[in-house]
């Protein structure tokens, strides 16, 4: 399962709203607000481990029922206390960590 949320508000790079149940370990599938910078050429000679412009190196990513940028209401089946749910994911070496 898998949704991308078209948003014409959202922020030029490094920010999108996904559907997943694979982003956040999570029984079923939510939206998930992904922060993430991607490597550019000056990325690639500072670090060896990455490979190509536009990899990721890290990512941040929150679950969410509403789209920040454009109050689009994204999940109706909001339960008190239960999104929040986040991760930091940094990409940078070879063993990639989960933090
Ligand atoms: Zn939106």
């Amino acid at each position: 399962m898998y949704k991308i949320h078209e948003c014409d508000f959202l922020p030029k790079d490094g920010v999108s709203i996904v559907f997943s149940d694979s982003i956040i370990n999570s029984d079923e599938a939510v939206w998930n607000l992904i922060i993430e910078r991607e490597a550019i050429d000056e990325d690639l000679e500072d670090n060896h481990n990455l490979e190509n412009v536009g990899d990721t190196i890290w990512q941040t990513v929150l679950e969410i029922y509403n789209c920040p940028f454009c109050s689009q209401t994204l999940s109706s089946d909001r339960v008190k206390n239960a999104a929040g749910n986040f991760a930091h994911i940094n990409l940078s070496s070879w063993n990639s960590k989960r933090l």
